[in-house]
């Protein structure tokens, strides 16, 4: 099953909760606007290259459509319209005035040098430069894309329409208008929601013992974060393997560094990986999902816990910093298994949030302290977590579709409030 379809279906559950009109359902079942283009870029060599990409506008009935932009080998039509969904739905869970956008080129962007790199950022903001802008649809870092990238796509798109516009995207560099904290906020917001849940179940971080898939912006910040807190890091990995400890503590800082020792390639990607710290077992990513521990942290790509693995997941919180880690099939074996998911469009939530904030400094052109941004994230994201628990435990649903709930009772408003069907009754 695709992408998408598993998405559309954590959709259809929420649908069996509330009472919604026909228009709901026939405008958030398909994107509103999708894209794909083709970006040449002189190679090296000297040979010219195509690069295939991909922007969604999945839905704008809240506000200008927001979301990331992912350079990796795998990126499909399907993968960017799944991950423009889940976006629609995180822009509503956390209260925001935006719809869902989302974005992709298919690369693998460390086999590029830096030059090729800019070429290939600037390319695809030029062609796409039509359906976006500061109050249409705004970008953002996503895999394998970082603050480098939008302040190169940001100066594109200035070129462009002649004009300054850093509302364009989000994640930028702090001298071209990026926000303090934008960097660490889709951990920020996780781990804001993991201490509440520590709290509102009376647990001790020092005896939780977490594991993090991905050690990249997401999984590295969420890991040092809780590390710094007391919880007991027991396992990390990336795209290379990971590494497991179950009587020691892992220091993110310290792995962070042995991963910088190997240094990077031309284009300021790490070469080095979790996997080779020594003096600690290696495990594979499947084994990681499958570890002892308390809290698992998907931080990496979709379709991580699935059917097969689902019912030897041994954590008792999976908290997704991912976009769509678990499939809806592994969704109901972890449910039987009494395995609390906070989903994604919650979990992850501290980044759009922060990239509003962004965007709102943008606009303002006044800029706040780190102290401010992460006050106004803390203030967002407990509520809407709060809310989201008491929906699950008053309609006896999972997580995932109490988020949808509290989701579409603000995009059905919105799609209602446009709409002419009672017109036609
Ligand atoms: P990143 O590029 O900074 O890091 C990705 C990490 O995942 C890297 O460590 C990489 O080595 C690892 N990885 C790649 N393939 C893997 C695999 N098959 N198994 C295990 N690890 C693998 O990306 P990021 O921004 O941290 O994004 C990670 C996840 O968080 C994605 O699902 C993304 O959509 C989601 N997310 C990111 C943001 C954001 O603001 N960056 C916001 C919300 C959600």
């Amino acid at each position: 099953m695709s992408v998408f379809e598993n998405a559309q279906k954590q959709l259809n559950k929420a649908f069996k909760q509330i009472n919604l009109s026909n228009d709901v359902h026939e405008i958030l079942s398909r994107p509103k606007e999708a894209i794909q283009v083709n970006i040449p870029v002189r190679m090296h060599d000297g040979k010219l290259k195509t690069f295939e990409g991909f922007r969604v506008r999945y839905n704008d009935s809240l506000g200008p459509t927001k979301g990331g932009i992912r350079f990796h080998p795998n990126v499909s039509l399907d993968e960017v319209k799944a991950l423009s969904f889940w976006m629609t739905f995180k822009c509503a869970v956390a209260g925001l005035p935006f719809g869902g956008g989302k974005g992709g080129v298919i690369v693998n962007p460390k086999e590029l040098t830096k030059h090729e790199l800019e070429q290939l950022s600037r390319g695809y903001m030029s062609a796409i430069s039509d359906i976006v802008g500061p109050d249409r649809d705004i970008p953002a870092p996503d895999v394998y894309t970082n603050s480098m990238i939008m302040g190169w796509m940001s100066d594109e798109y200035n070129k462009i329409t002649r004009k300054i516009q850093p509302g364009v995207i989000t994640g930028k560099p702090i001298s071209l208008g990026g926000s303090l904290g934008r960097d660490e906020a889709t951990a920020r917001g996780g781990y804001y929601i993991i201490k509440e849940l520590v709290k509102k179940k009376g647990l001790n971080p020092k005896d939780l013992k977490v594991a993090v898939q991905g050690f990249g912006n997401a999984g590295y910040h969420i890991a040092k974060m809780l590390a710094d807190d007391g919880f007991w890091i027991v396992a990390l990995s990336d795209s290379k393997g990971g590494i497991y400890c179950n009587n020691c503590y892992l220091n993110p800082d310290l792995i962070m560094e042995s991963k910088k020792a190997k240094g990077m390639i031309d284009n300021e990607y790490y070469k080095g990986s979790v996997a080779d710290t020594e003096n600690h077992s290696r495990i594979t990513n499947e084994e990681l999902l499958e570890c002892e521990c308390d809290i698992l942290i998907p931080a990496a790509l979709e379709n991580q816990i699935i059917k097969d693995n689902a019912n030897n997941i041994r954590a008792k919180y999976v908290v997704e910093l991912a976009n769509g880690p678990t499939t809806p099939e592994a969704d109901e074996i972890l449910e039987k298994n009494g395995v609390l998911v906070i989903p994604d469009i919650l979990a992850n939530s501290g980044g759009v949030t922060v990239s509003y904030f962004e965007w709102v400094q943008n606009n303002q052109g006044y800029y706040w302290s780190l102290e401010e941004v992460r006050n106004k994230l803390k203030e967002k994201i407990i509520p809407a977590f709060n809310d989201i628990y008491n929906i699950m435990e008053d309609k006896k649903i999972d997580m995932r579709t109490a988020a949808y709930v509290r989701a579409l009772k603000l995009i059905s408003e919105a799609i209602e409030s446009k709409g002419t069907e009672d017109i036609f009754k």
